[in-house]
């Protein structure tokens, strides 16, 4: 069993942190939000009074924070918690940020001996919960046999995506092809629904037939058709659109660096965007079913 540090405790990472303190590890826990600390820390976990309490003494430091600007500040720089973590240690980032920021990272702990993994995920809070999610895996293929028991607590299926920023390249790939089937789920509900079918009905038949997604057999947008999604608890819960257009936004700076061409993503940002002005960007990223509704 592993001395981890575990920084950044919402979301995502308070239910993460309690499958590692169920599977046995010894904890050290941090976040800005001291009642996520005190929340682990009443389930047996140790509550560091700052981000350098958590990593001393650790071999293994779990991160999972919003967004890159947040991992940039935390780690880097002169002050960073890189220079606090011991030589030898594993660095595990699960958080979702550019691939340049995870590559810049990757570089810095490369040079003061720590084993470093750029691990984001899907499945979302309830895969976190349930400990089923899927880690997206960029980094030497010898740290990630060392960190699979760390990710095994926490998740079901774990890639190997390729080399350091591989795994956050592969998340930025998956979410905008998510956010895609979204858009084009809730156009083709709407359309339907204009048209005098009923939600339900229509939904099972695209669900059957060649249009049949992963959204339309999970995650339906339209309120009522699936009991448990989202869109039928007020949009409340799931995933903000306001990280969906942060993904989006990340998919582009990606493809501006291959030159890559990607209007469905592009027009997917700007409809999420659209979403984020007016004021729904808390709500899950389902919401965008409102944008042909109302
Ligand atoms: P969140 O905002 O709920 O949690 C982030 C936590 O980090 C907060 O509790 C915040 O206080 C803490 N934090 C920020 N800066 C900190 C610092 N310097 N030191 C300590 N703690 C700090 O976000 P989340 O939903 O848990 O998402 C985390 C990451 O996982 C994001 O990158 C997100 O895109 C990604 N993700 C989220 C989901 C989802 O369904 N929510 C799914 C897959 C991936």
């Amino acid at each position: 069993m592993s001395k981890i540090a575990f920084i950044g405790l919402g979301h995502m990472g308070l239910p993460m942190a309690r499958n590692l303190l169920k599977a046995g590890h010894a904890l050290k826990v941090y976040d800005l939000m001291q009642a996520a600390v005190d929340e682990l820390a009443a389930e047996g976990a140790l509550p560091a009074r700052d981000a350098r309490d958590a990593v001393a003494g650790c071999e293994v430091v779990v991160t999972m924070l919003p967004a890159s600007r947040h991992v940039e500040g935390l780690l880097l720089g002169d002050d960073g918690l890189l220079a606090e973590i011991a030589a030898g240690s594993l660095l595990l980032e699960c958080s979702t940020i550019a691939p340049e920021s995870a590559r810049k990272v990757h570089a810095v702990a490369k040079a003061r001996g720590i084993e470093m993994l750029d691990a984001p995920v899907s499945g979302g809070t309830a895969g976190a919960a349930a400990g089923t999610l899927t880690f997206m895996v960029g980094g030497q293929a010898a740290a990630l046999e060392k960190a699979r028991p760390i990710f095994q607590a926490m998740g079901k299926n774990i890639f190997h995506a390729g080399p350091d920023g591989a795994g956050q390249v592969a998340k930025v790939c998956n979410n905008q092809l998510l956010a895609v089937q979204m858009i084009g789920t809730a156009e083709s509900m709407a359309l339907g629904v204009a048209n005098g079918l009923d939600p339900a009905v229509l939904a099972e038949i695209m669900r059957q037939s060649s249009g049949g997604n992963w959204v339309l057999e999970r995650y339906n947008p339209w309120p009522g058709v699936m009991p448990n999604a989202p869109a039928s608890k007020e949009y409340e819960g799931g995933f903000m659109a306001e990280l969906m257009a942060k993904d989006l936004g990340l998919a582009q700076e990606t493809a501006q660096g291959s030159l890559s061409s990607t209007p469905m993503g592009a027009l997917a940002l700007q409809l999420y965007r659209l979403l984020l002005k007016q004021g729904k960007g808390r709500k899950d990223f389902s919401v965008v079913q409102k944008l042909f509704t109302e």
